[in-house]
């Protein structure tokens, strides 16, 4: 089957025929490996797609998908999401923010909180809103949150260009930015994730390119597949995945022709360069990665918060019992974190994972009901029934992975 060329992908006839021809592969594979396929979507839409779809469900007996490192809001360090919240503390400040962060829970109180407290923290849906707070607001100063991948950044460094052509003072970002090559490059430099191959995020490579990717095939021996967010984009990946895993072929594939080049996005990555410059960045779970952080390039340092705000900052801490660390490196699975859908639910969430709409976490609450009932089940049978945590197919604990937790 050619995986990459799939038309009509909401189409149910073509769907059934797919979803036969994937699971062929992924038989293909059983045989070759003697186990499932395992492989690690990175990016926090496919999570989500894979949830909402059925696709998760419909394969989950012939290949495990586990979550990495792809939800912006979700691998921010404790430590920036600390100094986002202690900047909206400051008198004269006023930060904006994506809606997402809102109510992601720092060391000790939330942006949320914060603005019931009388800190003025504004929800913008783009740079260029919190532009126009700026100049609406003259004797304040106001700071963008910027979090987010490659996707993002392209139009922060417009807003931060606009910003110094409209000679605005009073702007600046607090730069979260990441790159997502060296967070994956890094997560398998460390070993220990035992994956087969990639699920590579579709918007990530809008930007990267399916060249931001080989070093997969050309360092690690792995395959990776960019793959659109339809389910029969999701199913293209995996098929074209177990293909080459069931060849032994270590190949980076382009499977969402229709939107990702080869080569990226030239004028999105000129944007990046002319603005940012790789810094090491601190990624909840993974550590601080060596050039994976988007850094403001010292022409703009005007507008950098970090460089014109002075912060203090007491020693941050994660939540007790909170496995998002775990989660983001694929070492568990939502369910194996003893707080999912018990102590941590969306409306009193604990953990970032939770929280972003792209979170693992809160894409199985969502959308695995039967991943949250065996959560309650085992609650409801207590700590001397038989398994505390849920113990069905998909509703496994660690994946390869570093067992209980905190
Ligand atoms: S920014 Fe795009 S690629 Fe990244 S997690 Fe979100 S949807 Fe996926
Ligand atoms: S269930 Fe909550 S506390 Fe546990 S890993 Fe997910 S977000 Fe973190």
């Amino acid at each position: 089957m050619d995986w990459t060329t799939l038309k009509g992908f909401r189409d149910p006839e073509r769907a059934r025929a797919v979803v036969r021809g994937v699971r062929q592969e992924l038989e293909r594979v059983d045989r070759r490996l003697g186990r499932k396929l395992r492989l690690m979507e990175v990016c926090g839409t496919h999570t989500v797609s894979f949830s909402r779809s059925g696709v998760r469900s419909l394969l989950g007996d012939l290949v495990e998908l586990v979550s990495g490192p792809g939800c912006p809001v979700c691998v921010t360090d404790q430590a920036d999401i600390d100094a986002m919240i202690e900047t909206a503390r400051l008198p004269g400040v006023i930060v904006t923010t994506f809606g997402d962060m809102m109510r992601v829970p720092g060391s000790r109180t939330t942006l949320q909180q914060e603005r019931t407290r009388g800190a003025d923290v504004r929800v913008v849906y783009s740079p260029l809103d919190a532009l126009k707070v700026a100049e609406e607001r003259p004797e304040a100063t106001v700071v963008f949150l910027g979090v987010g991948f490659e996707t993002t950044a392209p139009a922060v460094a417009h807003a931060l260009l606009e910003a110094e052509a409209r000679r605005l003072r009073n702007f600046a970002v607090l730069s979260a930015h990441k790159y997502t090559p060296p967070a994956v490059r890094a997560l398998l430099a460390a070993g220990g994730a035992q994956l087969d191959g990639f699920v590579l995020p579709g918007h990530v490579s809008v930007v990267t390119g399916t060249d931001g990717w080989r070093f997969l095939a050309r360092e690690f021996g792995l395959p990776g597949v960019v793959t659109g967010f339809e389910p029969l984009d999701l199913l293209a990946g995996v098929g074209e995945l177990a293909s080459l895993v069931a060849e032994g072929r270590a190949e980076v594939r382009n499977a969402y022709p229709r939107t990702v080049q080869e080569h990226g996005n030239p004028h999105a990555q000129e944007l990046i360069r002319r603005v940012f410059r790789p810094a090491e960045a601190v990624w909840r779970g993974l550590g601080p990665i060596p050039e994976s952080g988007m850094a403001i390039a010292g022409a703009f340092a005007a507008y950098d918060a970090r460089k014109r705000l002075e912060l203090e900052l007491p020693p941050s801490r994660v939540p007790p019992g909170c496995r998002c660390g775990d989660v983001l490196q694929g070492k568990i699975l939502p369910t194996g974190c003893r707080l999912f859908a018990v102590a941590c639910r969306p409306e009193r969430p604990i953990g970032p994972c939770m929280v972003s709409s792209e979170g693992a976490c809160a894409a199985y609450y969502q959308y695995e009901p039967e991943a949250v009932e065996a959560a309650l089940a085992a609650v409801r049978r207590g700590p001397g029934g038989a398994g505390t945590r849920p113990t069905g197919a998909r509703a496994a604990a660690p994946v390869g992975g570093s067992g209980e937790g905190a």
